[in-house]
């Protein structure tokens, strides 16, 4: 379930500058397709029509063949979860924060989406910055901790459909090796669009599309890219 095609899709912020001009590939259910390219190619905006941010403006973007322009947000919420670039946190526990609108949620449960994140051991933490009128301190957390949060909130969720939008890419390096590994289990049997900028973050993907000026100019798996090169 979650197979997602991108049909021959166009669409411009400004009609006078074009951002997508033509692009279609699919990611087939319980796979993981990355797109990169330069800055400003689109990528971002890719994962914004799928969300329904903004709507395609020449093409269809199809999620189990249906037309997401016939699909209300609050379904397309419920099907797609995203780990976006920066992880904004609520000023309350990382429990309240992994649970946020998933109010049937059991604490096992958040647990259990804590400890597969690896961050089990702070949940009733409270993120820096809490508690300022009640003279209570909060724990920093850093970028890899943040990241953490939004994973387990994504697996407590549990969607088909996944959207890693540069999810890794405000980490250094070692940091971002360690969520990579939480990441690729998360995204195991799941429908997974990686939106990245460096051709190293998605050697696992079944395919990677490199978009470029408005098109797609190359695609194949990593091995094949790098022979390409
Ligand atoms: P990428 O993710 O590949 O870096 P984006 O999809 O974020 O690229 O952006 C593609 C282009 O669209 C960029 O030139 C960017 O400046 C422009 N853009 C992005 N969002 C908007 C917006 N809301 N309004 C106008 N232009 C935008
Ligand atoms: P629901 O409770 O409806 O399932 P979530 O709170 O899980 O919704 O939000 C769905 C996903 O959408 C979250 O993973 C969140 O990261 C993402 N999201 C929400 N708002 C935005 C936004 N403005 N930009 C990017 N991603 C967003």
């Amino acid at each position: 379930k979650g197979a997602i095609a991108f049909k021959d899709v166009h669409f411009a912020y400004d009609p006078a500058r074009p951002i997508l001009k033509g692009i279609s590939f699919e990611v087939p259910a319980g796979k993981t397709v990355a797109v990169v390219g330069p800055s400003g190619a689109g990528k971002s905006t890719l994962s914004r029509l799928l969300y329904r941010f903004y709507d395609v403006q020449e093409g269809a973007i199809t999620i189990d063949g249906q037309d997401v322009r016939g699909v209300r947000q609050k379904s397309l919420r419920a099907v797609i979860g995203m780990v976006p670039q920066d992880t904004v946190l609520f000023n309350d526990t990382i429990a309240y924060n992994i649970r946020y609108g998933r109010t049937s949620a059991t604490q096992a449960e958040i647990e259990a989406a804590a400890d597969i994140a690896q961050i089990g051991g702070f949940i009733k933490s409270l993120p820096e910055g809490y508690g300022a009128m009640v003279g209570e301190r909060g724990l920093k957390l850093s970028g890899g901790e943040k990241q953490r949060v939004a994973i387990a909130r994504t697996v407590l969720k549990s969607p088909p459909i996944l959207i890693l939008d540069e999810a890794t890419s405000a980490l250094d390096t070692r940091t971002e090796q360690e969520i990579q590994t939480a990441l690729d289990i998360v995204s195991q049997n799941r429908t997974t669009l990686v939106i990245a900028h460096r051709l190293s973050t998605v050697i696992h993907a079944d395919e990677i599309i490199v978009l470029k000026d408005g098109g797609i100019a190359e695609r194949g798996t990593h091995g094949e890219l790098i022979d390409r090169d």
